[in-house]
């Protein structure tokens, strides 16, 4: 039998959340059904890997809505449910199990999943790829003074969930195959600076090496790297990327690449379906081209974007996220295109820790970090939209406010 909904969302993150605000912005009544995998209500992913750890939240705190939110705003849950088949002609979508539902639109907001490491042992029990709640309470759970814990990555959530094990006191080793940590974003002489602070943190650094395998010694587990260390650890926690989920969108023959291609709309191939959130490639007009973003300001509003064009907007998503991370005392914020192989100019009132960090193109602005400088999104933004040259004179003091 078949159930049908005027909007069915499947996945229950940031972005399959926030389109119930957007659709709720302009039709009030329309039947909402949720298809949820993860167990949990709807929660924010960020204090997973940072204030959880620092008793700055606590766990209900991050929850985006309590259980009324979704039973005043009229949306039926199927939490614990995957939705496994899309039929894009007859307009349905089929859930493991068997429940078959009809949609007049869908979103499509399954997000990431982690990358796995191919290796022996890569998939061996308690091995954590980080990346939910049930992954931070078994870690947490596991996590204790005088513990020692291997972190695999030298991305954020590596380096963040690193800070946060190091905090709590237990001996943490990193591994990753790069020169610095954070070097996608962080240009040379910040990742350099901030590595330094992590080993005057204690954290011990085994930079450009990889893991081989991974094993077990009674309770312990048995790190093996290529260049030939071996580390035992109570904990091994892998953080080396996500990948978009993309077999619901293929299973419909939506078009897909590195993510689910939508249009200005946020519409997939088939219109009455849109996608949004990490999982979504999408035109980003100011930085005239298509791409994928995994930040959780882009999900927020792209989820919401998408509910209110699903409900009759009509409106391009022209939002530019900014995106914000803290690594011991160096937090951020930055916006636009963030990525250590462009030309950067650094303009620091305290040297690798406060300032600001542009990312230019033949003289533009394509990204700015504000490190340890706050509420300075704005400004720039409106700076990557200008498109004009900028000198290193011009922009010295711009936007951390000297001026
Ligand atoms: C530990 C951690 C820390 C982070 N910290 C930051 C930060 O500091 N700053 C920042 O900007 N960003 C951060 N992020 C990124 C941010 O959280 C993500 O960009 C955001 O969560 C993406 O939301 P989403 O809804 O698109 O996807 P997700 O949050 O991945 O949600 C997708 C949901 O869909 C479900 N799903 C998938 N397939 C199906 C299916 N077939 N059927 C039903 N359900 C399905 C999944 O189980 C999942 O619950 C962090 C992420 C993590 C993991």
């Amino acid at each position: 039998m078949t159930s049908d909904y005027d909007y069915v969302i499947v996945g229950g993150g940031l972005a399959g959340a926030s389109a119930v605000e957007g659709i709720r912005e302009r039709d009030a009544t329309g039947s909402i059904l949720m298809i949820a995998e993860e167990s949990h209500l709807p929660y924010d992913r960020p204090p997973l890997s940072k204030k959880l750890w620092f008793g700055k939240m606590q766990l209900e705190g991050i929850f985006l809505h309590d259980r009324s939110f979704y039973e005043t705003h009229g949306v039926t849950l199927a939490l614990g449910a995957a939705a496994s088949r899309l039929d894009p002609a007859a307009k349905t979508i089929t859930v493991a199990g068997g429940a078959t539902y009809g949609y007049g639109k869908l979103l499509l907001a399954t997000g990431c999943k982690p990358r796995k490491l191919d290796i022996p042992g890569g998939d061996l029990d308690g091995i954590c790829y980080f990346r939910g709640l049930d992954d931070y309470l078994h870690t947490k759970g596991k996590a204790a003074e005088g513990k020692s814990a291997v972190v695999i990555g030298g991305g954020f959530i590596g380096s963040e969930l690193a800070a946060a094990l190091n905090i709590n006191k237990l001996d943490v080793t990193m591994i990753f195959p790069g020169e610095l940590l954070c070097d996608r974003v962080l240009p040379d002489y910040l990742a350099r600076a901030v590595q330094q602070r992590y080993r005057e943190k204690g954290v011990r650094i085994l930079a450009t090496d990889q893991p081989v395998s991974f094993g077990k010694d009674g309770d312990e587990f048995v790190t093996r790297t290529g260049k030939g260390e071996t580390i035992t650890s109570d904990i091994v926690i892998v953080g080396v990327g996500v990948v978009p989920e993309l077999a619901l969108a293929q299973s419909g023959g939506l078009e897909t690449g590195n993510g689910i291609v939508v249009n200005e709309y946020l519409q997939t191939s088939s219109p009455d379906i849109y996608a949004a959130g990490d999982n979504a490639f999408f035109p980003y007009p100011v930085l005239g081209q298509a791409m994928r973003i995994e930040h959780w300001d882009h999900a927020l509003t792209q989820g919401k974007w998408a509910g209110r064009n699903m409900a009759g907007a009509y409106e391009p998503y022209t939002h530019q996220p900014y995106f914000f991370s803290d690594l011991f005392e160096f937090g951020y914020e930055a916006t636009g295109e963030v990525d250590s192989r462009l030309e950067t100019f650094a303009d620091w009132q305290k040297e690798n820790d406060t300032g600001v960090v542009y990312y230019l193109r033949d003289g533009k602005v394509r990204g700015v970090m504000m490190c340890n400088v706050w509420n300075k999104v704005e400004a720039a933004r409106e700076l990557i939209r200008k498109r004009v040259t900028m000198t290193h004179g011009q922009l010295r003091g711009l936007i951390r406010g000297y001026r």
